[in-house]
Protein backbone atom coordinates (compact mmCIF):
# COMPACT_ATOMS: atom_id res chain seq x y z
CA UNK A 1 0.00 0.00 0.00
CA UNK A 2 1.11 3.37 -0.29
CA UNK A 3 0.89 6.88 1.26
CA UNK A 4 -0.57 9.77 -0.16
CA UNK A 5 0.47 12.74 0.34
CA UNK A 6 -2.17 16.11 -0.17
CA UNK A 7 -2.00 19.69 0.59
CA UNK A 8 -5.64 20.89 -0.36
CA UNK A 9 -7.76 23.51 0.30
CA UNK A 10 -11.15 22.56 1.29
CA UNK A 11 -13.29 24.24 -0.97
CA UNK A 12 -11.23 24.74 -4.36
CA UNK A 13 -8.99 21.09 -4.17
CA UNK A 14 -5.80 20.72 -4.98
CA UNK A 15 -2.61 21.51 -7.18
CA UNK A 16 -2.48 25.48 -6.64
CA UNK A 17 0.26 25.95 -8.89
CA UNK A 18 4.11 26.63 -7.72
CA UNK A 19 2.80 25.27 -4.17
CA UNK A 20 3.97 21.85 -3.38
CA UNK A 21 3.09 19.75 -0.68
CA UNK A 22 6.36 18.74 1.20
CA UNK A 23 7.27 22.63 1.56
CA UNK A 24 5.14 21.65 4.92
CA UNK A 25 6.78 21.09 8.11
CA UNK A 26 5.79 17.99 9.06
CA UNK A 27 6.05 16.16 5.58
CA UNK A 28 9.28 17.56 5.18
CA UNK A 29 10.12 15.18 8.71
CA UNK A 30 8.77 12.20 6.94
CA UNK A 31 10.36 12.80 3.46
CA UNK A 32 14.01 12.86 5.65
CA UNK A 33 13.22 10.07 7.84
CA UNK A 34 14.77 6.68 6.47
CA UNK A 35 11.57 4.90 6.99
CA UNK A 36 8.97 6.38 4.93
CA UNK A 37 9.04 7.03 1.19
CA UNK A 38 11.75 5.46 0.19
CA UNK A 39 10.03 5.99 -3.71
CA UNK A 40 7.54 9.15 -4.43
CA UNK A 41 5.81 9.00 -7.25
CA UNK A 42 4.01 11.72 -9.58
CA UNK A 43 3.29 12.80 -12.69
CA UNK A 44 5.41 14.24 -15.35
CA UNK A 45 4.32 18.20 -14.92
CA UNK A 46 4.90 17.89 -11.15
CA UNK A 47 8.13 16.47 -12.02
CA UNK A 48 9.24 18.76 -14.54
CA UNK A 49 7.65 21.80 -12.45
CA UNK A 50 10.56 20.89 -9.60
CA UNK A 51 12.61 23.86 -8.54
CA UNK A 52 15.09 21.37 -6.89
CA UNK A 53 14.83 17.41 -7.90
CA UNK A 54 14.61 14.95 -4.38
CA UNK A 55 18.45 14.03 -4.28
CA UNK A 56 19.00 10.90 -3.14
CA UNK A 57 15.16 9.54 -3.21
CA UNK A 58 13.85 7.40 -5.61
CA UNK A 59 11.45 9.01 -7.94
CA UNK A 60 8.90 7.35 -10.35
CA UNK A 61 7.73 9.79 -12.86
CA UNK A 62 4.51 8.64 -14.41
CA UNK A 63 3.89 10.47 -18.26
CA UNK A 64 1.57 9.52 -20.88
CA UNK A 65 3.75 10.84 -23.42
CA UNK A 66 5.74 7.90 -24.34
CA UNK A 67 8.92 9.89 -25.71
CA UNK A 68 9.12 11.39 -22.44
CA UNK A 69 12.40 11.11 -20.90
CA UNK A 70 14.24 12.06 -17.63
CA UNK A 71 17.99 12.62 -17.36
CA UNK A 72 18.33 11.65 -13.54
CA UNK A 73 19.93 8.57 -12.41
CA UNK A 74 17.06 8.82 -8.98
CA UNK A 75 14.23 8.89 -11.19
CA UNK A 76 12.78 6.54 -13.71
CA UNK A 77 9.88 6.62 -15.64
CA UNK A 78 6.93 4.78 -16.04
CA UNK A 79 3.81 5.17 -18.81
CA UNK A 80 1.36 2.93 -17.15
CA UNK A 81 0.60 3.59 -13.59
CA UNK A 82 -1.87 1.26 -12.48
CA UNK A 83 0.54 -1.55 -14.57
CA UNK A 84 3.19 -0.27 -12.70
CA UNK A 85 1.97 -0.50 -8.99
CA UNK A 86 0.07 -4.21 -10.08
CA UNK A 87 3.81 -5.24 -10.54
CA UNK A 88 5.58 -3.66 -8.19
CA UNK A 89 4.77 -4.89 -4.39
CA UNK A 90 5.01 -2.40 -1.67
CA UNK A 91 5.20 -2.50 1.17
CA UNK A 92 3.32 0.18 3.54
CA UNK A 93 5.29 3.70 3.67
CA UNK A 94 7.61 2.81 0.99
CA UNK A 95 6.11 4.74 -1.80
CA UNK A 96 4.43 8.36 -1.07
CA UNK A 97 1.88 9.21 -3.89
CA UNK A 98 2.70 13.50 -4.54
CA UNK A 99 1.68 15.92 -7.20
CA UNK A 100 -0.76 15.79 -9.72
CA UNK A 101 -4.52 14.97 -9.52
CA UNK A 102 -4.41 12.69 -12.23
CA UNK A 103 -1.70 10.52 -10.47
CA UNK A 104 -3.62 10.96 -7.18
CA UNK A 105 -6.81 9.47 -8.66
CA UNK A 106 -4.79 6.34 -10.33
CA UNK A 107 -3.22 5.58 -7.26
CA UNK A 108 -5.67 6.35 -4.60
CA UNK A 109 -7.32 2.62 -4.61
CA UNK A 110 -3.89 1.39 -3.18
CA UNK A 111 -3.49 3.67 -0.91
CA UNK A 112 -3.90 3.06 2.92
CA UNK A 113 -2.48 6.07 4.53
CA UNK A 114 -2.85 10.15 3.83
CA UNK A 115 -0.82 12.95 4.91
CA UNK A 116 -3.29 15.72 4.53
CA UNK A 117 -2.25 19.56 5.21
CA UNK A 118 -5.70 21.77 4.69
CA UNK A 119 -4.30 25.08 3.60
CA UNK A 120 -6.26 27.66 5.45
CA UNK A 121 -7.63 30.68 3.20
CA UNK A 122 -7.75 30.71 -0.41
CA UNK A 123 -5.80 29.69 -3.24
CA UNK A 124 -5.93 29.68 -6.60
CA UNK A 125 -6.34 26.20 -7.62
CA UNK A 126 -5.59 24.28 -11.51
CA UNK A 127 -7.30 21.33 -10.61
CA UNK A 128 -10.14 19.25 -8.51
CA UNK A 129 -9.50 16.59 -6.43
CA UNK A 130 -12.71 15.04 -5.59
CA UNK A 131 -12.34 11.71 -5.29
CA UNK A 132 -10.87 11.91 -1.61
CA UNK A 133 -13.16 11.61 0.61
CA UNK A 134 -12.61 12.41 4.07
CA UNK A 135 -15.45 10.35 5.35
CA UNK A 136 -13.10 6.96 4.70
CA UNK A 137 -10.42 7.91 6.87
CA UNK A 138 -9.34 7.74 10.54
CA UNK A 139 -7.64 11.24 11.86
CA UNK A 140 -4.31 9.46 13.51
CA UNK A 141 -3.09 12.59 14.22
CA UNK A 142 -3.57 16.73 13.81
CA UNK A 143 -1.77 19.51 14.03
CA UNK A 144 -2.95 22.73 13.46
CA UNK A 145 0.12 25.53 12.32
CA UNK A 146 -0.85 29.33 11.51
CA UNK A 147 -1.53 28.86 7.88
CA UNK A 148 -2.37 25.06 7.73
CA UNK A 149 -4.07 22.30 9.37
CA UNK A 150 -1.96 18.84 8.73
CA UNK A 151 -3.22 15.41 9.28
CA UNK A 152 -2.59 12.01 9.40
CA UNK A 153 -5.34 9.87 8.28
CA UNK A 154 -5.37 6.42 7.87
CA UNK A 155 -8.08 4.77 5.74
CA UNK A 156 -11.37 3.35 7.84
CA UNK A 157 -11.90 -0.32 7.27
CA UNK A 158 -15.08 -1.30 6.54
CA UNK A 159 -17.05 -2.17 9.51
CA UNK A 160 -18.05 -5.55 7.97
CA UNK A 161 -17.65 -8.70 9.60
CA UNK A 162 -15.22 -11.08 8.89
CA UNK A 163 -16.41 -15.00 8.06
CA UNK A 164 -14.00 -17.45 9.41
CA UNK A 165 -14.49 -20.99 8.90
CA UNK A 166 -12.95 -23.74 10.95
CA UNK A 167 -13.03 -20.89 13.97
CA UNK A 168 -12.79 -23.13 16.85
CA UNK A 169 -9.66 -25.09 15.47
CA UNK A 170 -6.49 -24.80 16.51
CA UNK A 171 -5.06 -21.88 13.78
CA UNK A 172 -9.27 -20.50 13.45
CA UNK A 173 -9.14 -20.03 17.13
CA UNK A 174 -6.38 -17.71 17.38
CA UNK A 175 -7.26 -16.24 14.21
CA UNK A 176 -10.26 -14.83 15.93
CA UNK A 177 -9.14 -14.28 19.28
CA UNK A 178 -6.58 -11.26 17.02
CA UNK A 179 -9.38 -10.49 15.15
CA UNK A 180 -11.96 -9.40 17.70
CA UNK A 181 -8.93 -7.72 19.86
CA UNK A 182 -8.34 -5.80 16.50
CA UNK A 183 -11.89 -4.72 16.85
CA UNK A 184 -13.48 -6.80 13.60
CA UNK A 185 -16.40 -8.44 13.97
CA UNK A 186 -16.50 -12.38 13.55
CA UNK A 187 -18.77 -15.01 12.00
CA UNK A 188 -17.55 -18.13 12.88
CA UNK A 189 -18.71 -21.55 11.81
CA UNK A 190 -17.04 -25.21 12.31
CA UNK A 191 -18.88 -28.21 12.43
CA UNK A 192 -16.48 -29.86 15.69
CA UNK A 193 -15.16 -32.88 13.79
CA UNK A 194 -11.62 -31.71 15.00
CA UNK A 195 -12.61 -29.09 17.59
CA UNK A 196 -14.67 -28.48 20.65
CA UNK A 197 -17.41 -25.68 21.98
CA UNK A 198 -15.73 -24.65 24.56
CA UNK A 199 -13.08 -22.84 22.76
CA UNK A 200 -15.83 -20.07 21.82
CA UNK A 201 -15.79 -19.83 25.74
CA UNK A 202 -12.15 -19.24 25.84
CA UNK A 203 -12.24 -16.83 22.99
CA UNK A 204 -14.92 -14.52 25.11
CA UNK A 205 -12.63 -15.34 27.97
CA UNK A 206 -9.70 -14.02 26.16
CA UNK A 207 -11.02 -10.80 24.45
CA UNK A 208 -14.67 -9.37 26.34
CA UNK A 209 -16.40 -10.30 22.72
CA UNK A 210 -18.02 -13.16 21.13
CA UNK A 211 -18.22 -14.57 17.70
CA UNK A 212 -21.86 -14.57 16.06
CA UNK A 213 -21.07 -18.69 16.04
CA UNK A 214 -22.77 -21.14 13.38
CA UNK A 215 -22.41 -24.97 13.90
CA UNK A 216 -22.55 -26.57 10.74
CA UNK A 217 -20.61 -27.92 7.50
CA UNK A 218 -19.15 -25.51 5.16
CA UNK A 219 -20.28 -28.22 2.37
CA UNK A 220 -24.18 -27.33 3.52
CA UNK A 221 -24.78 -24.57 0.63
CA UNK A 222 -27.91 -23.54 2.04
CA UNK A 223 -26.43 -22.96 5.51
CA UNK A 224 -23.59 -21.13 3.88
CA UNK A 225 -26.04 -19.10 2.00
CA UNK A 226 -28.35 -18.08 5.30
CA UNK A 227 -24.64 -17.28 7.23
CA UNK A 228 -24.00 -14.61 4.20
CA UNK A 229 -27.77 -13.24 4.52
CA UNK A 230 -28.53 -12.79 7.91
CA UNK A 231 -24.57 -10.68 8.51
CA UNK A 232 -23.00 -8.15 6.93
CA UNK A 233 -19.62 -9.68 5.80
CA UNK A 234 -16.69 -8.10 4.02
CA UNK A 235 -14.36 -11.29 3.38
CA UNK A 236 -13.70 -14.78 4.51
CA UNK A 237 -10.64 -16.44 6.35
CA UNK A 238 -10.99 -20.16 5.14
CA UNK A 239 -9.15 -22.62 7.83
CA UNK A 240 -11.82 -25.55 7.51
CA UNK A 241 -10.05 -29.05 6.30
CA UNK A 242 -8.71 -32.35 7.42
CA UNK A 243 -5.16 -31.69 7.69
CA UNK A 244 -3.94 -35.62 9.06
CA UNK A 245 -1.66 -36.25 6.49
CA UNK A 246 -1.44 -40.17 6.97
CA UNK A 247 -5.46 -40.09 7.17
CA UNK A 248 -5.95 -38.54 4.33
CA UNK A 249 -3.89 -41.59 2.47
CA UNK A 250 -6.35 -44.23 3.68
CA UNK A 251 -9.67 -41.52 2.76
CA UNK A 252 -8.73 -39.42 -0.60
CA UNK A 253 -12.35 -39.35 -1.31
CA UNK A 254 -13.26 -37.86 2.52
CA UNK A 255 -10.35 -35.33 1.93
CA UNK A 256 -10.82 -34.33 -1.29
CA UNK A 257 -15.09 -33.82 -0.46
CA UNK A 258 -13.97 -31.49 2.49
CA UNK A 259 -11.22 -29.65 1.21
CA UNK A 260 -11.57 -28.99 -2.19
CA UNK A 261 -15.74 -29.71 -2.76
CA UNK A 262 -16.34 -27.39 0.62
CA UNK A 263 -13.95 -24.42 -1.44
CA UNK A 264 -16.43 -25.21 -4.45
CA UNK A 265 -19.16 -24.47 -2.32
CA UNK A 266 -18.10 -21.40 -0.25
CA UNK A 267 -16.77 -19.95 -3.41
CA UNK A 268 -20.06 -20.25 -5.03
CA UNK A 269 -21.91 -18.58 -2.36
CA UNK A 270 -19.74 -15.73 -1.71
CA UNK A 271 -20.07 -15.16 -5.81
CA UNK A 272 -23.34 -15.07 -5.26
CA UNK A 273 -23.72 -13.03 -2.37
CA UNK A 274 -20.93 -10.46 -3.80
CA UNK A 275 -18.71 -11.02 -1.24
CA UNK A 276 -14.93 -11.03 -3.58
CA UNK A 277 -12.05 -11.26 -1.00
CA UNK A 278 -10.99 -14.98 0.43
CA UNK A 279 -7.86 -15.59 2.95
CA UNK A 280 -6.79 -19.24 2.22
CA UNK A 281 -4.64 -21.44 4.29
CA UNK A 282 -2.68 -23.41 2.17
CA UNK A 283 0.77 -25.14 3.56
CA UNK A 284 4.36 -25.85 2.80
CA UNK A 285 3.46 -29.18 1.94
CA UNK A 286 2.48 -27.89 -1.92
CA UNK A 287 6.43 -27.58 -2.65
CA UNK A 288 6.88 -31.46 -2.92
CA UNK A 289 9.86 -32.83 -2.70
CA UNK A 290 11.79 -31.78 -5.54
CA UNK A 291 12.29 -27.74 -4.73
CA UNK A 292 15.50 -26.56 -2.66
CA UNK A 293 15.41 -25.02 0.63
CA UNK A 294 14.06 -22.53 1.01
CA UNK A 295 11.18 -22.63 -0.27
CA UNK A 296 10.50 -19.30 -2.29
CA UNK A 297 6.91 -18.66 -3.67
CA UNK A 298 7.52 -18.74 -7.49
CA UNK A 299 8.79 -22.31 -7.47
CA UNK A 300 6.84 -24.84 -9.04
CA UNK A 301 4.06 -26.50 -6.89
CA UNK A 302 3.01 -29.94 -7.02
CA UNK A 303 4.51 -33.36 -6.92
CA UNK A 304 2.52 -33.72 -3.37
CA UNK A 305 2.52 -37.09 -1.90
CA UNK A 306 -0.62 -37.16 -0.31
CA UNK A 307 -4.07 -36.49 -0.65
CA UNK A 308 -4.11 -33.48 1.96
CA UNK A 309 -1.21 -31.66 0.08
CA UNK A 310 -2.60 -32.42 -3.38
CA UNK A 311 -6.14 -30.81 -1.73
CA UNK A 312 -4.02 -27.96 -0.86
CA UNK A 313 -2.49 -27.63 -4.39
CA UNK A 314 -5.84 -28.02 -6.07
CA UNK A 315 -7.53 -25.14 -4.26
CA UNK A 316 -4.89 -22.74 -4.71
CA UNK A 317 -5.06 -23.30 -8.63
CA UNK A 318 -9.27 -23.01 -7.97
CA UNK A 319 -8.20 -19.78 -6.70
CA UNK A 320 -5.91 -18.50 -9.06
CA UNK A 321 -8.42 -19.43 -12.01
CA UNK A 322 -10.82 -17.74 -10.19
CA UNK A 323 -9.25 -14.26 -9.76
CA UNK A 324 -8.20 -14.18 -13.24
CA UNK A 325 -11.31 -15.15 -14.80
CA UNK A 326 -13.38 -12.63 -12.38
CA UNK A 327 -11.53 -9.40 -11.77
CA UNK A 328 -13.23 -8.30 -9.23
CA UNK A 329 -12.12 -11.37 -6.99
CA UNK A 330 -9.03 -11.02 -4.48
CA UNK A 331 -7.46 -14.43 -2.60
CA UNK A 332 -4.40 -14.35 -0.47
CA UNK A 333 -3.03 -17.82 0.05
CA UNK A 334 -0.71 -18.23 3.27
CA UNK A 335 1.56 -21.71 2.99
CA UNK A 336 2.07 -22.21 6.56
CA UNK A 337 5.29 -23.88 7.94
CA UNK A 338 5.09 -25.62 10.88
CA UNK A 339 2.85 -23.93 13.36
CA UNK A 340 3.07 -24.92 17.29
CA UNK A 341 2.90 -23.46 20.54
CA UNK A 342 -0.43 -21.88 21.91
CA UNK A 343 -2.03 -18.47 23.61
CA UNK A 344 0.41 -17.30 26.05
CA UNK A 345 -2.75 -16.99 28.37
CA UNK A 346 -2.61 -20.84 27.91
CA UNK A 347 -6.53 -21.06 27.59
CA UNK A 348 -6.40 -22.11 23.53
CA UNK A 349 -3.58 -24.13 21.51
CA UNK A 350 -3.73 -27.72 20.04
CA UNK A 351 -4.54 -30.76 21.89
CA UNK A 352 -5.90 -33.83 19.34
CA UNK A 353 -7.36 -36.49 20.95
CA UNK A 354 -5.79 -40.27 20.56
CA UNK A 355 -1.89 -40.56 19.13
CA UNK A 356 -1.20 -37.04 17.36
CA UNK A 357 0.71 -37.74 14.41
CA UNK A 358 2.71 -34.38 14.79
CA UNK A 359 6.16 -33.80 16.60
CA UNK A 360 5.07 -30.87 19.45
CA UNK A 361 1.31 -32.63 20.14
CA UNK A 362 3.58 -35.99 20.26
CA UNK A 363 6.14 -34.35 22.90
CA UNK A 364 3.50 -32.71 24.64
CA UNK A 365 2.09 -36.19 25.31
CA UNK A 366 5.48 -37.17 26.66
CA UNK A 367 5.66 -34.59 28.65
CA UNK A 368 2.33 -34.95 30.36
CA UNK A 369 3.27 -38.66 30.83
CA UNK A 370 0.79 -39.78 28.96
CA UNK A 371 3.01 -41.24 26.30
CA UNK A 372 6.46 -43.13 26.82
CA UNK A 373 8.48 -41.79 24.67
CA UNK A 374 8.78 -39.98 21.71
CA UNK A 375 9.89 -41.83 18.51
CA UNK A 376 12.36 -39.68 16.19
CA UNK A 377 11.96 -40.82 12.78
CA UNK A 378 15.23 -41.64 11.33
CA UNK A 379 18.77 -39.83 12.59
CA UNK A 380 19.87 -40.48 8.89
CA UNK A 381 18.50 -37.24 7.20
CA UNK A 382 21.55 -34.78 5.30
CA UNK A 383 20.80 -32.30 8.15
CA UNK A 384 23.61 -31.30 10.99
CA UNK A 385 22.27 -34.15 13.34
CA UNK A 386 20.88 -36.35 10.97
CA UNK A 387 16.83 -35.53 12.12
CA UNK A 388 14.55 -33.86 10.36
CA UNK A 389 14.55 -29.67 9.62
CA UNK A 390 11.40 -28.37 9.97
CA UNK A 391 10.70 -24.17 9.88
CA UNK A 392 8.90 -23.93 13.07
CA UNK A 393 6.37 -20.91 13.46
CA UNK A 394 4.73 -19.48 16.46
CA UNK A 395 0.96 -19.82 16.31
CA UNK A 396 -0.02 -16.42 17.47
CA UNK A 397 2.58 -15.02 15.08
CA UNK A 398 0.57 -16.88 12.58
CA UNK A 399 -2.68 -16.16 13.72
CA UNK A 400 -1.67 -12.05 13.29
CA UNK A 401 -0.75 -12.49 9.29
CA UNK A 402 -4.18 -13.20 8.47
CA UNK A 403 -5.10 -9.65 9.21
CA UNK A 404 -2.14 -8.72 7.18
CA UNK A 405 -3.57 -10.92 4.43
CA UNK A 406 -7.47 -9.80 5.01
CA UNK A 407 -5.60 -5.67 4.62
CA UNK A 408 -3.78 -6.66 1.34
CA UNK A 409 -6.57 -7.68 -0.29
CA UNK A 410 -8.90 -4.97 1.27
CA UNK A 411 -9.08 -2.59 -1.91
CA UNK A 412 -7.89 -4.65 -4.56
CA UNK A 413 -10.00 -6.19 -7.87
CA UNK A 414 -8.92 -9.13 -8.99
CA UNK A 415 -5.79 -9.98 -7.11
CA UNK A 416 -4.09 -12.85 -6.29
CA UNK A 417 -0.99 -13.10 -3.79
CA UNK A 418 0.48 -16.16 -2.55
CA UNK A 419 2.77 -16.14 0.76
CA UNK A 420 5.22 -18.38 2.88
CA UNK A 421 4.60 -17.84 6.25
CA UNK A 422 7.31 -19.18 8.53
CA UNK A 423 10.11 -17.51 10.19
CA UNK A 424 13.24 -18.55 7.35
CA UNK A 425 14.86 -21.17 9.98
CA UNK A 426 15.15 -24.50 10.33
CA UNK A 427 15.30 -26.30 13.66
CA UNK A 428 15.71 -30.23 13.84
CA UNK A 429 14.01 -32.55 15.47
CA UNK A 430 16.82 -32.68 18.14
CA UNK A 431 16.76 -28.94 18.55
CA UNK A 432 13.16 -29.24 19.55
CA UNK A 433 14.06 -32.01 21.86
CA UNK A 434 16.19 -29.75 23.67
CA UNK A 435 14.70 -26.44 23.60
CA UNK A 436 11.33 -27.65 25.01
CA UNK A 437 13.30 -29.96 27.75
CA UNK A 438 15.33 -27.06 28.53
CA UNK A 439 12.54 -24.15 28.68
CA UNK A 440 10.11 -26.70 31.16
CA UNK A 441 12.71 -28.05 32.68
CA UNK A 442 11.73 -31.52 32.21
CA UNK A 443 13.12 -34.62 30.25
CA UNK A 444 11.53 -36.06 26.93
CA UNK A 445 12.54 -39.47 26.66
CA UNK A 446 13.26 -40.28 23.06
CA UNK A 447 14.55 -43.32 20.94
CA UNK A 448 15.62 -43.32 17.24
CA UNK A 449 12.89 -45.32 15.23
CA UNK A 450 12.81 -45.73 11.32
CA UNK A 451 11.98 -42.35 8.77
CA UNK A 452 8.31 -42.16 8.33
CA UNK A 453 7.42 -42.24 4.59
CA UNK A 454 6.52 -39.13 2.77
CA UNK A 455 8.79 -37.12 4.72
CA UNK A 456 11.62 -35.13 3.34
CA UNK A 457 14.79 -34.51 4.89
CA UNK A 458 14.40 -30.57 5.41
CA UNK A 459 11.71 -27.74 4.79
CA UNK A 460 12.08 -24.01 5.49
CA UNK A 461 10.60 -20.74 3.87
CA UNK A 462 12.02 -17.87 2.42
CA UNK A 463 9.06 -15.42 4.19
CA UNK A 464 10.84 -11.90 2.74
CA UNK A 465 8.25 -11.44 0.63
CA UNK A 466 5.24 -11.90 3.76
CA UNK A 467 7.99 -9.90 5.64
CA UNK A 468 8.39 -7.30 2.47
CA UNK A 469 4.83 -7.09 1.56
CA UNK A 470 2.88 -7.64 4.35
CA UNK A 471 5.03 -5.61 6.81
CA UNK A 472 4.45 -8.99 8.79
CA UNK A 473 7.23 -10.04 10.96
CA UNK A 474 7.68 -13.07 13.72
CA UNK A 475 8.21 -11.74 17.42
CA UNK A 476 8.41 -15.33 19.25
CA UNK A 477 11.15 -17.63 19.15
CA UNK A 478 11.43 -20.94 19.45
CA UNK A 479 12.22 -20.93 23.25
CA UNK A 480 8.20 -19.12 23.72
CA UNK A 481 6.75 -21.77 21.33
CA UNK A 482 8.06 -24.96 23.32
CA UNK A 483 7.06 -22.94 26.81
CA UNK A 484 3.80 -22.36 25.48
CA UNK A 485 2.50 -25.23 24.26
CA UNK A 486 3.61 -26.71 27.83
CA UNK A 487 1.84 -24.04 29.73
CA UNK A 488 -1.44 -25.05 27.39
CA UNK A 489 -1.51 -28.95 27.89
CA UNK A 490 -0.48 -28.11 31.40
CA UNK A 491 -3.78 -26.12 32.08
CA UNK A 492 -5.45 -28.84 29.90
CA UNK A 493 -4.84 -31.06 32.22
CA UNK A 494 -6.00 -29.17 35.45
CA UNK A 495 -9.53 -28.74 33.59
CA UNK A 496 -9.82 -32.26 33.55
P1 LIG B 1 -7.86 -27.83 12.95
O1 LIG B 1 -8.30 -29.20 12.59
O2 LIG B 1 -7.46 -27.56 14.36
O3 LIG B 1 -8.98 -26.77 12.55
C1 LIG B 1 -9.87 -26.95 11.47
C2 LIG B 1 -11.25 -26.66 11.99
O4 LIG B 1 -12.17 -26.77 10.91
C3 LIG B 1 -11.70 -27.63 13.06
O5 LIG B 1 -12.26 -26.93 14.15
C4 LIG B 1 -12.76 -28.49 12.37
O6 LIG B 1 -13.75 -28.93 13.28
C5 LIG B 1 -13.30 -27.55 11.33
N1 LIG B 1 -13.80 -28.18 10.10
C6 LIG B 1 -13.21 -29.11 9.33
N2 LIG B 1 -13.97 -29.40 8.27
C7 LIG B 1 -15.09 -28.64 8.38
C8 LIG B 1 -16.24 -28.47 7.59
N3 LIG B 1 -16.43 -29.17 6.46
N4 LIG B 1 -17.19 -27.59 7.99
C9 LIG B 1 -17.02 -26.87 9.13
N5 LIG B 1 -15.94 -26.98 9.91
C10 LIG B 1 -14.99 -27.85 9.54
O7 LIG B 1 -6.68 -27.44 11.96
P2 LIG B 1 -5.69 -26.20 12.02
O8 LIG B 1 -4.36 -26.69 12.41
O9 LIG B 1 -6.31 -25.08 12.75
O10 LIG B 1 -5.61 -25.86 10.49
C11 LIG B 1 -6.41 -24.87 9.88
C12 LIG B 1 -6.12 -24.80 8.40
O11 LIG B 1 -4.72 -24.61 8.21
C13 LIG B 1 -6.44 -26.09 7.64
O12 LIG B 1 -6.93 -25.73 6.37
C14 LIG B 1 -5.12 -26.77 7.52
O13 LIG B 1 -5.06 -27.62 6.41
C15 LIG B 1 -4.19 -25.59 7.35
N6 LIG B 1 -2.79 -25.88 7.74
C16 LIG B 1 -2.53 -26.33 9.00
C17 LIG B 1 -1.22 -26.63 9.35
C18 LIG B 1 -0.90 -27.15 10.72
O14 LIG B 1 0.20 -27.68 10.91
N7 LIG B 1 -1.75 -27.02 11.71
C19 LIG B 1 -0.18 -26.45 8.43
C20 LIG B 1 -0.49 -25.98 7.16
C21 LIG B 1 -1.81 -25.69 6.82
N1 LIG C 1 8.56 -36.28 13.90
C1 LIG C 1 9.16 -37.21 14.72
N2 LIG C 1 8.36 -37.92 15.59
C2 LIG C 1 7.02 -37.74 15.67
C3 LIG C 1 6.41 -36.75 14.84
C4 LIG C 1 7.22 -36.05 13.97
O1 LIG C 1 10.37 -37.42 14.66
O2 LIG C 1 6.35 -38.42 16.46
C5 LIG C 1 9.41 -35.49 13.00
C6 LIG C 1 9.04 -35.63 11.52
O3 LIG C 1 9.73 -36.72 10.94
C7 LIG C 1 9.50 -34.28 10.96
C8 LIG C 1 9.25 -33.32 12.12
O4 LIG C 1 9.19 -34.13 13.29
O5 LIG C 1 10.88 -34.29 10.68
C9 LIG C 1 7.95 -32.53 12.01
O6 LIG C 1 6.87 -33.44 11.77
P1 LIG C 1 5.35 -33.00 11.83
O7 LIG C 1 4.52 -34.22 11.58
O8 LIG C 1 5.10 -32.26 13.10
O9 LIG C 1 5.21 -31.94 10.64
P2 LIG C 1 5.48 -32.08 9.05
O10 LIG C 1 6.59 -31.15 8.76
O11 LIG C 1 5.82 -33.49 8.74
O12 LIG C 1 4.19 -31.64 8.46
Amino acid sequence: MLTISIAMDEKKGIGYKGRLPWHLKEELQLFKSNTMGKNILMGQTTYDGLPRKLKGRHTIVCSIDPEYKVNDPDAEVTYDLKKFLDEHEFSDDEVIVCGGASIYRQAYPFCSKALISFVKGEYETDTRFDIFDLNDWNIDKEVEYEDFIYRELSRKRNDKAIFVTGCCGYIGSHTVVELLNDNYDVVGLDNFSNSKPEVLNKITELTGKKVKFYEGNMLDRELLEKIFDENNIGAVIDFAAYKAVGDSVKKPVEYYTNNVSSVLTLLAVMKEKNVKSIVFSSSATVYGSENPVPFKEDMPIGGTTNPYGTSKVFVEQILKDLCFADNTFNACVLRYFNPIGAHESGLIGENPNGVPANLLPFIDKVAMGKLEKLNIFGDDYPTPDGTGVRDYIHVVDLAKVHIKGLEKIAHKNGSYYVYNIGTGVGYSVLDIVKAYEKVNDIKIPYVIAPRRPGDIATCYADSSKANRELNWHTTKDLEDMCRDCYRFVVNCSKEQ
